[in-house]
């Protein structure tokens, strides 16, 4: 069994008592890992601190390089990336083999983005007491990041806060999910070997209540990107003090369907987005709002494509659906599926749990003031609505807290158009599920779905602040 380390100042280092990583499925211990104290999270921090000149002063193309090297190293161990995913994550391995060419995407996208990070002038002399003066802003590296991530995506969600950073210069100290930590090992690996130099990026492990508040609260830290739940969320906006913070939380996702979709298209791409990784995604479909005329229509092929996944171990091939992340998420979903059963909510398909699985379920007839609507379900349980008309559909799928992205099928360029202006959601797509995302695309969400955007060249916008500089030309 691998006994992994933490990564500080460019050095494996055995800091404190192991960690086990189990496999979610069989949920035997795969992994130990060493955890960090106040020690090592102080020379982590340290370490990032010191290296911030090194980054900021790095030349574009250099940092460009180290960062396309990393998307190579990851396409070379891709096989073994996506098995580890696979583990300790429990997701399907041909959904966790997307998440590892998507990383590569974002490691590519970072190269490229670190070389178009320019500011512009500005005619300084618009204004009377601009006359004489030659002004231009550009763009600085904020410093030290600490980068705080969920289980869900072990990679490419890390990626998405590294490969931004060290494009824009920074440092960075990563503290990856207490369950998932094994892939972030394998990426730090790949940093090294792709010449990233020492203190640039630290990988220290601890739940979040220690070593997680021990980074956040920390003065020497610049900048705060954090991907997880509304409530831990809400915790680090109210302890960074003056840390720049951005914030990837929860959404209760939904879609509309129109009487005019193409309802094969929409059963197909809801199945797969409100189950792929048991619906342990943000964006994973919850709420479906259908239009009366087509409801039953779309319920029974929605019904045939989820029956039609398979579930199991997620090392598969064949496998759509793998475990929950561990007993307690089961026992939480399944409490707010009880609840609305109780409450007149019809079951269409789903069952009892299997061990560590909770199958494919679909629920009608739910009341919209449950759990299972109202709050992030993070699980694979989705409810379809009977709505009377598109208008009342959008009005439904509108009326929630959180609001990162919204779907809509219709084949109607007025209701289309409709959606996207009442839908004041971080992102709309339109054809397609909520779960929809490419890694250069502007993403993050409204309400109490976050603060900023991800997606590279948004992130990098995060990660640095603006100097403004005037030259007097005239005496
Ligand atoms: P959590 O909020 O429980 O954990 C996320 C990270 O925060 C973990 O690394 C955790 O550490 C750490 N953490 C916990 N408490 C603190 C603290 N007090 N200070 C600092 N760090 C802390 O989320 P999950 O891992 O359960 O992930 C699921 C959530 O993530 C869902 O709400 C989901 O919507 C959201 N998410 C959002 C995405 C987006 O892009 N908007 C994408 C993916 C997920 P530890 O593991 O040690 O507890």
């Amino acid at each position: 069994m691998m006994e992994h380390k933490l990564y500080i100042d460019g050095t494996w280092i055995a800091g404190g008592p192991p960690l086990e990583v189990r496999n979610k499925y069989s949920g035997e211990v795969v992994a130990t890992i060493a955890t960090a104290g106040k020690v090592e999270v102080d020379a982590a921090i340290n370490a990032a601190v010191r290296a911030k000149t090194v980054m900021a002063e790095m030349p574009a193309w250099q940092r460009a390089e180290i960062l396309l090297r990393t998307a190579s190293l990851l396409r070379e161990q891709a096989d073994d990336i996506a098995a580890t995913i696979a583990v300790e994550a429990g997701k399907a391995i041909k959904h966790a083999r997307v998440e590892v060419d998507r990383a590569q995407s974002t490691f590519t996208i970072a190269a490229e983005e670190a070389k178009r990070l320019h500011g512009e002038t500005v005619p300084l002399d618009a204004v009377p007491s601009g006359v004489g003066y030659f002004g231009f802003w550009t763009r600085r590296p904020v410093g030290v990041i600490v980068a705080i991530s969920p289980f869900n995506f072990p990679l490419n969600l890390v990626s998405h806060k590294v490969a931004p950073a060290l494009a824009a210069g920074n440092t960075v100290i990563l503290k990856p999910a207490s369950s998932t930590p094994l892939t972030a090992v394998k990426l730090c690996r790949i940093l090294e070997e792709a010449g990233l130099p020492a203190g640039a990026i630290n990988l220290v492990i601890g739940s979040g209540s220690t070593v997680g508040e021990w980074l956040i609260t920390d003065p020497r830290v610049d900048k705060i990107t954090f991907t997880g739940s509304p409530a831990v969320g809400r915790h680090i906006l109210s302890v960074a003090g003056l840390k720049k913070v951005t914030l990837e939380l929860g959404n209760a996702s939904p879609v509309v369907i129109a009487a005019d979709a193409d309802l094969d298209l929409a059963a197909r791409r809801c199945a797969f987005g409100a189950f792929y990784n048991a619906g342990q995604v943000c964006i994973s479909v919850q709420r479906i709002y259908c239009e009366q005329q087509v409801y039953q229509a779309f319920l029974e092929r929605f019904a045939d494509a989820t029956a039609a996944l398979k579930t199991g171990n997620p090392l598969e091939d064949e496998v759509d659906v793998g475990p929950m992340i561990d007993s307690r998420e089961i026992e939480r979903v399944t409490g707010w599926i009880d609840e609305a059963l109780a409450a007149g909510a019809q079951r269409v398909l789903g069952g009892e749990r299997q061990k560590t699985i909770l199958p494919p379920t679909i629920l009608t007839d739910v009341d919209p003031t449950m759990r299972i609507v109202r709050e992030e379900a993070f699980g694979p349980v989705v409810s379809v609505f009977n709505c009377p008309d598109f208008e009342n559909a959008l009005r439904q799928a509108g009326d929630s807290r959180f609001a990162l992205q919204a779907g809509v099928f219709t084949a109607d360029l007025d209701r289309a158009f409709n959606a996207i202006r009442q839908l004041n959601f971080g992102g709309v797509i339109i054809n397609d599920i909520p779960s929809f995302r490419a890694d250069h695309m502007p993403y993050g969400g409204n309400r109490e779905s976050g603060l900023g955007r991800e997606g590279v060249r948004f992130a990098m916008e995060e990660m640095t602040t603006i100097q403004m500089v005037a030259i007097r030309t005239r005496h």
